[in-house]
């Protein structure tokens, strides 16, 4: 039994964690697929040998990834994920008071595992405002005739499928399935690491969104641990909702400062 599981986060680094137990090992469809057991983190997903999340950890991401687009708009009603088939992400989103909640996850061996093995993030799919679609976000959006008011794309890395959730076509077809002042959110990776990565969705987000905004996360597990997320809008976003939910590591101070390192803001400087 492979014992030491890690990440080669670049050609000469890489994090590792040690595996108590080997809970599943596989290849989907689309990845290879791994769920061990580490006594510091508690339950690990990984594709493709890259952290996913782990269950000590996921929350910062999840809740960064959701809270800070949701709060920003009045009254969210309808919300798109693409991706997020472990289910963490939906979990925050029906937090709050929303009537409809789309997942389009291309994997469905993503979304079966995580109930097997990760209930707390998987509850989210036995709840009734759920509607869960397995298919190709990229082409799903560019095909609906669905509206939302909010719009998060919690996807891999841009390499294989999740590489035409980046691109400015994506976004524009995004602009579309978009209610008046709606919100797209995306995780755009580590920053210190992988410069090329926010900057290439950030400036495609700004050639079809008038307004872009960039904020930052610690999430130990990931590359270099601090991660980034960007999200776009054609209304400019002024104030946020009362906070009403519980959260863990999101807070009203994070959302109103929102404090960026200034590498990140000299790297997407036009
Ligand atoms: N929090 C994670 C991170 O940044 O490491 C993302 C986790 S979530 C499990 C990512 C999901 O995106 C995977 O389950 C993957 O199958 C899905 N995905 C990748 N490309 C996709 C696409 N084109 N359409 C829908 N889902 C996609």
């Amino acid at each position: 039994m492979k014992i030491w599981f890690g990440e080669n986060q670049t050609n000469d680094v890489r994090l590792m964690v040690k595996a108590s137990s080997v809970l599943f090992s596989g290849k989907s469809k689309y990845q290879k697929i791994d769920i061990i057991e580490n006594p510091t983190y508690g339950k690990i997903l990984f594709l493709d040998g890259t952290f996913q999340l782990t269950e000590r950890d996921e929350y910062i991401y999840h809740e960064m990834l959701a809270h800070i687009p949701l709060f920003s708009i009045s009254k969210p009603e309808e919300v798109l994920i693409i991706g997020g088939g472990d289910g963490g992400l939906a979990r925050e989103c029906l937090k709050h008071n929303i009537k409809k909640l789309k997942l389009v996850e291309i994997d469905e061996m993503v979304v079966e595992l995580s109930k097997r093995y990760l209930p707390s993030l998987s509850s989210s799919f036995s709840d009734k405002r759920m509607d869960l679609l397995i298919g190709d976000g990229a082409e799903f959006i560019s095909k609906t005739k669905e509206k939302f008011d909010v719009i998060l794309i919690d996807s891999t890395d841009p390499v294989g499928p999740a590489r035409a959730l980046f691109t400015e076509e994506f976004y524009r077809n995004v602009k579309m399935a978009l209610k008046n002042g709606g919100i797209v959110g995306s995780q755009t990776g580590s920053p210190f690491l992988f410069p090329e990565h926010i900057k290439n969705a950030y400036f495609n987000m700004k050639r079809v969104f008038k307004y872009v905004y960039v904020y930052v996360a610690t999430v130990p597990t990931y590359p270099s641990s601090i991660w980034s997320f960007t999200f776009a809008s054609d209304a400019e976003i002024k104030r946020r909702r009362e906070i009403d939910i519980k959260t863990s590591y999101y807070n009203e101070k994070m959302h109103d400062c929102n404090v960026i390192p200034q590498f990140v803001i000299d790297m997407l400087k036009d």
